[in-house]
């Protein structure tokens, strides 16, 4: 583990709060859902946050795969939406 990252483990460690945050737009971030404020704020948190960093390249792979499996012009169906919100939800330490 390199330096640079175990400083923003530790970052993150002191703001819990920036971290929780991010992992609850993380949804609308990836599907490029938030308003641009936020957008920023989040990139911003996204820059100095290893950990989240890493949470969102997870969880864009999940995103990815999902629209692999559907056609382009078909929208992700809701019901999976919700399901993609539950999981996130339930994996508050996925990395
Ligand atoms: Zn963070």
């Amino acid at each position: 583990m390199s330096k640079r990252r175990i400083a923003g483990l530790f970052k993150c460690l002191l703001h819990p709060s920036e971290c929780r945050r991010t992992k609850k737009l993380l949804y609308e971030y990836v599907e490029g859902e938030l308003n641009e404020d936020t957008e920023r704020k989040l990139e911003g948190h996204l820059g100095d946050c290893p950990a989240c960093l890493q949470y969102v390249k997870s969880y864009r792979q999940i995103i990815e795969l999902t629209h692999k499996h559907c056609l382009p012009e078909i929208p992700i169906p809701p019901a999976l939406k919700q399901k993609l919100r539950e999981f996130i939800e339930q994996n508050p330490d996925l990395k």
